[in-house]
């Protein structure tokens, strides 16, 4: 780096990622800096790419699956030192009450712009990175750095998998074998639960079996059927909808059993997906229809030990091809192709 400068990758528009360089803002007494090591691109990265979500605005400097290494501490630093590898996760502001909570995810600065003008200034794909000791967790050093980059994804997984209130031997189906599915199936079966998983891409029901589930080819059987199939007519004790499609809705209403069944809603959809449901049904079927979106605190720091002793494994998820940061734009192009799971952009490559 030239001295005191970053460099980082920002989406300026529509299907244009860009490198651009900044000054590194000034350490504080309770931030480090980072070198960064790796960053995987979201679907919320690539679907701003696409078009699709540009609620965020421009120019985007955005990039919250990162991982990299502690470089230099402020000087009230207690918790890291240099050589640490850590994991990015929101960084809130520290003072309000929902941060307070430790509902960091709730606070009202955590998606604020730079003085610079940059929106959601996470700056992951960057070389390095000043960040507040409130926003990173450290990750085993064993740990690759692309898959320390899942703290946010897996923490949110986590989130869910609460609110859901899984309990060892329930029967669950993931709907979608996509990265968030199954991160959701590996953190169902971590709770003991049987997982269902349903898909119809063949390389993500492939990956699906590599990883030991029982998977439906949606392209053989009829996933409702199937579910009812493998549960003797029953159905699951839960559903996760991890494709923010109609259809994914449609199909979890079905598969959950008759009476006290629960859907967890994971993933968003553009545009947005309906929910076939009248109050009648929930009723008589005590049926328990859950949202959830972000983490908190606690779920940063249960995901970052999950990652560090290898009890939910990721490295299925993270595509061969990676790619250095100064090729930003063909990395946002290859994520943005239907059927990837996370593609990195390894940061610390010349
Ligand atoms: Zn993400
Ligand atoms: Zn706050």
């Amino acid at each position: 780096m030239s001295e005191g400068k970053m460099r980082f990758g920002c989406l300026v528009k529509k299907g244009v990622a860009e490198v651009r360089e900044r000054d590194l803002p000034e350490i504080g007494e309770y931030d480090v800096l980072l070198k960064m090591k790796a960053c995987n691109i979201c679907t919320t990265d690539y679907g701003q790419w696409l078009g699709l979500r540009e609620h965020q605005g421009y120019p985007m400097a955005g990039g919250h699956e990162a991982a990299g290494i502690v470089q230099k501490v402020g000087s009230k630093v207690a918790d890291f030192k240099i050589g640490d590898l850590v994991a990015t996760g929101y960084e809130g502001c520290g003072n309000c009450s929902a941060c307070r909570n430790g509902q960091v995810d709730q606070c009202e600065d955590i998606r604020k712009d730079t003085e610079d003008g940059y929106r959601w200034g996470f700056f992951g794909f960057s070389d390095y990175c000043v960040k507040s000791v409130r926003g990173i967790y450290k990750i085993a050093a064993s740990v690759n750095p692309a898959e320390a980059g899942f703290l946010e994804p897996l923490a949110t997984v986590l989130h869910g998998a609460k609110k859901l209130r899984l309990k060892p031997f329930d029967t669950v189906a993931v709907i979608g074998a996509g990265t968030m599915g199954l991160i959701n199936a590996q953190v169902a079966k971590a709770y003991g639960c049987r997982v269902i998983v349903s898909e119809m891409i063949p390389k993500k029901l492939e990956t699906a079996r590599a990883m030991g589930f029982e998977v439906i080819d949606c392209n053989q059987a009829d996933p409702v059927e199937e579910v009812k199939r493998l549960t003797e007519g029953k159905g699951t004790d839960a559903v996760i909808a991890a494709v923010g499609v109609t259809a994914a809705n449609d199909q979890g209403l079905k598969m959950i059993k008759e009476k006290d069944g629960k859907l967890l809603l994971f993933a968003a959809g553009y545009p947005a997906p309906e929910l076939h449901i009248d109050s009648n049904e929930m009723h008589y079927r005590r049926m328990e229809l859950i949202g959830t979106f972000g983490a908190d605190n606690e779920d940063f720091q249960e995901a970052a030990r999950a990652l560090s002793t290898g009890v939910v494994d990721v490295s299925k998820l993270i595509e061969e091809k990676t790619f250095k940061l100064d090729q930003i734009q063909e990395a946002f192009e290859e994520a943005s192709k239907p059927g990837m799971y996370r593609v990195s952009v390894l940061l610390d490559q010349q």
